[in-house]
């Protein structure tokens, strides 16, 4: 085990932002690249603006993205390490005994009942790890307020009093933090330490440049798992956010992260939150998931969208049927969030057709069409080599394209007028099932032409 100790600070505010599960992730991946200890360290002194609704959104997040830490607080209030849990709200002795070592070394004083440290005037570098050195001009700079008058102690002292209890080796934090900076290394030479090394890594912006906001589309982690998002690929993506492997792959695992990832190599300029490259690279993993893995995903986010009723058993009667219409569903999506759009019509006869499709595809001819398909798939063997053949022999015969009778089917038979790969589908639902939502098709949709006449 190195000595390396970094640690994620988050402020218990809000939602958990993607830019600060990035920060998170870098540090882990620091964290696990040197052998080092990655600490979980909930800021919650401003109880005014804390939530514990925030705290959880933490563990959640974290949780789900598999970012897992060796010291702080668990979500059941237990702690992880000998030493937590990390929640500054319960340090506050700490940050009091040092406010004392403060005062009783003359480096603060008492201004109108609140205490003071007294700045140094002078111009303070900020060694950053990856912005280089950057200087900040404090010889103007008014005294900083360390407590408050009801004593309670600010986020620069109580920031800098933990990382240096906590023995922190690396800050590795968001780049709107670079000018705290300054302050917080004047804080450490008052106390007689050593700053920790600064790695201050670029925000991430909106395609277009402006600044994300938490109401930007996939600000909030949460959003991600409801969507139907791998865990893999969101962390696949957030990694390619300010780092890349050298040869500029896009699809890399985690371990591979973990044994290149280093800080000087994370990029100086400012990310750019795509949410399409997501969505593509959430597309590689999931064709790259077994239908094994794949089951239980979307069990839950079929149940969930009531596509399938709470008490569907998918390893009960239905077990091969569910298996087989996942399988051909899940060649064609990039996302388990698209699959009760996909899905619905192999579990129920009760679906809505699309009303263009319908103008389009059940014409008296298309009509016609399908009632002379539909008599012709009653002998003939169900699977996807003759249900081609059939198709395709019958139109041929008729001098027409396959089309003709491809779309008319898939539209009695799905609703929709796009889809898994037709004959597949087909086979899948069996001749029964196709043959009588055919037969609703030709029934409903001939009376409809019928009145219309
Ligand atoms: N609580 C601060 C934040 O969330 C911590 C910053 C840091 O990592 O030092 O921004």
């Amino acid at each position: 085990m190195s000595n390396v100790r970094v640690r994620f600070a988050p402020s218990p505010t809000g939602m958990l932002h993607i830019g600060s599960a990035r920060t998170a992730l870098f540090n882990w991946l620091y964290a696990r690249h040197t052998g080092g200890t990655f600490i979980l360290r909930i800021e919650d002194t401003d109880a005014a603006r804390n939530t514990p609704q925030a705290v959880a959104a933490i563990f959640a997040g974290l949780q789900w993205l598999g970012i897992d830490w060796d010291e702080g607080p668990m979500a059941d209030g237990t702690t992880r390490g000998d030493k937590g849990p990390y929640f500054q709200s319960q340090r506050r002795a700490i940050y009091d005994s040092y406010v004392q070592k403060l005062l009783s070394s003359g480096k603060a004083y008492e201004f109108e009942g609140a205490i003071k440290f007294r700045t140094p005037k002078e111009i303070i570098t900020v060694p950053d790890v990856i912005c280089g050195d950057v200087q900040f001009d404090r010889t103007q700079e008014a005294d900083l307020v360390i407590a408050r008058k009801d004593g309670s102690p600010v986020f620069h002292l109580t920031n800098v009093v933990d990382d240096l209890e906590m023995g922190i080796t690396h800050v590795i934090r968001g780049e709107d933090h670079l000018s705290n900076t300054s302050k917080h290394i004047a804080l450490f030479r008052a106390l007689g330490a050593e700053p920790p090394k600064y790695a201050h890594i670029p925000l991430i912006l909106n395609r277009d440049g402006s600044k994300m906001s938490k109401r930007n589309e996939g600000a909030a982690v949460a959003e991600y798992p409801a969507r139907g998002y791998l865990p893999e690929a969101v962390m696949n993506y957030l990694c390619l956010l300010g780092w890349s492997p050298k040869d500029n792959r896009e699809i890399i695992t985690m371990q591979e992260v973990i044994e290149k990832f280093d800080l000087p190599q994370v990029n100086r300029a400012n990310a750019r939150f795509d949410m399409d490259k997501l969505f593509w690279i959430n597309g590689m993993y999931f064709s790259e998931m077994s239908l094994e893995d794949t089951v239980p995903l979307a069990e839950k986010i079929l149940k969930e969208a009531k596509v399938l009723p709470a008490d569907f058993d998918v390893n009960g009667e239905d077990r091969n049927y569910f298996r087989a219409a996942l399988a051909i569903v899940k060649e064609k999506i990039k996302l388990a969030g698209e699959l009760p759009e996909w899905m619905s019509f192999f579990f129920t006869d009760e679906f809505s057709y699309e009303e263009k499709a319908v103008a389009k595809v059940f014409t008296p001819e298309g009509l016609k069409l399908l009632k002379q398909l539909r008599d012709d798939l009653t002998e003939a063997p169900f699977d996807v080599v003759n249900l081609e053949l059939r198709v395709k022999s019958l139109a041929a015969a008729l001098g027409l394209k396959s089309g003709a009778f491809v779309h008319p089917v898939r539209l009695a038979v799905s609703g929709r007028s796009v889809g898994p790969s037709l004959y597949h589908m087909l086979e899948v639902m069996g001749r029964d099932r196709v043959l009588r939502r055919i037969d609703k098709a030709l029934e409903r949709f001939s009376k409809a032409q019928a009145a219309a006449v």
